[in-house]
């Protein structure tokens, strides 16, 4: 009987799934990838831009390749029941990255076994993909900046995603954008506080706050092209201490997400202008801070088409017909830097309405040995071709 090397990943992926640690805070997912990297004999750097680890598969050749999962956790309360479901209270992997550590183990445990490709495929786990939480920045930022490119030299660059929806181990590979540029907006209002009753003794920052707000929703309406995708949401509004003051301050704090890097700038330039130009009509001082959080993730033609070509080989199912979503993801940065791919590899379906960020969420384990060795099949072709 011959034995299947990728039956450990599930009971690997629940014991991640039971531990999650924060953004930035993956010290004990990153101490348990180097422990089963040392038990596979596969050499590891840790360390890299914060709980970052690079594995290395040298075999010779000019030839090279990365392969990229994130390892963070969510501040989350789990809502699944299962039994291995977070034993730290508030903190959960609702986004699967505790899949997608476990199939880059599977394939690199798939290629230190397979004899037949020469090369060098560089294995990146990387830390702080949600954010950069109690960090200064974001983890694939942080690998960057630590010269991941310059220290693991690699041509091209791939990472994968599980999707809820999509069905069970069938691949989705987009050409041109998968995810959104993502961008926090802080606006600032500042009137003059006084009694309910006297307004004309005040300046008032919360009716400049109601203008504001419905004005930003022509952005998208009026300065986008309806044809390129872009979102504006405002999320938290904080003002006031007494029903009976006007207050003196009001911030609003939200999203700007585009899909293209000039569509992204356009619309933040217009948020900081509608901002100001109400508050100057109302008599308050209004400003809008637009930071840009994560790149927008956009394949590279050759390899999104390298990329489902390997996955097709491997004998998985591939879609080329998805939209992208307007979510970010920090792999953005990485594709900027290198030409590569972001796939998302189907969940199957969203159990109770479970998706991404759900405190019901859970990665399914029954796609592990796809996810394993769609990455395998996809560093093999990297090599191979030119
Ligand atoms: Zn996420
Ligand atoms: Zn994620």
């Amino acid at each position: 009987m011959i034995r299947d090397p990728l039956a450990v990943l599930p009971a690997w992926r629940q014991h991640l799934h039971r531990h999650p640690e924060l953004s930035n805070e993956e010290r004990e997912t990153a101490a348990f990838v180097c422990a089963r990297l040392s038990e596979l004999g596969i050499p590891f750097t840790p360390g890299v831009g914060g709980h970052g680890v690079v594995a290395t598969l040298n075999r010779g050749g000019n030839r090279s390749v990365g392969l990229r999962a994130d390892m963070d956790a969510l501040p989350i309360m789990e809502a699944t029941g299962l039994p291995y479901a977070s034993a730290t209270p508030g903190v959960m992997h609702a986004c699967g990255h505790d899949g997608h550590t476990t199939s880059l183990l599977g394939a690199a445990m798939l290629l230190r076994d397979d004899p037949s490709w020469s090369g060098t495929v560089h294995f990146v786990f990387q830390p702080a993909e949600e954010g950069p939480g109690k960090g200064t920045q974001a983890g694939a930022l942080s690998m960057l900046a630590d010269g991941l490119l310059h220290r693991f030299p690699m041509e091209r660059i791939f990472a994968c995603h599980n999707w809820p929806g999509l069905e069970a181990g069938t691949v989705a590979v987009h050409s041109g954008p998968v995810m959104a540029q993502g961008g926090r907006v802080r606006i600032t209002i500042d009137g003059h506080a006084g009694h309910a009753a006297m307004p004309h003794l005040t300046r008032d920052a919360v009716l400049a706050a109601g203008h504001v707000l419905v004005a930003l929703q022509s952005v998208v309406a009026r300065n986008v092209d309806p044809l390129d995708a872009s979102v504006v949401s405002i999320c938290m509004i904080e003002a006031g201490q007494a029903p009976n003051q006007i207050p003196a301050r009001v911030t609003l704090q939200g999203t700007l997400r585009a899909l293209r890097p000039d569509v992204f700038e356009a619309a933040a330039a217009r948020i900081v202008a509608i901002t100001q130009h109400i508050g100057a009509a109302l008599d308050v001082r209004a400003e809008a801070e637009v930071t840009r959080s994560v790149a927008a993730t956009v394949n590279h033609a050759a390899e999104a088409e390298l990329a489902a070509a390997a996955a097709a080989a491997a004998g998985l199912p591939v879609r080329r017909d998805l939209a992208p979503t307007m979510a970010g993801e920090d792999f953005g940065w990485m594709l900027r830097e290198r030409p590569g791919a972001y796939l998302w590899i189907g969940n199957g379906p969203a159990q109770d309405g479970a998706f991404l960020h759900n405190p019901g969420y859970d990665f399914n384990d029954a796609i592990l040995p796809a996810a394993a060795t769609c990455l395998a099949a996809i560093a093999r072709r990297a090599l191979a071709e030119g």
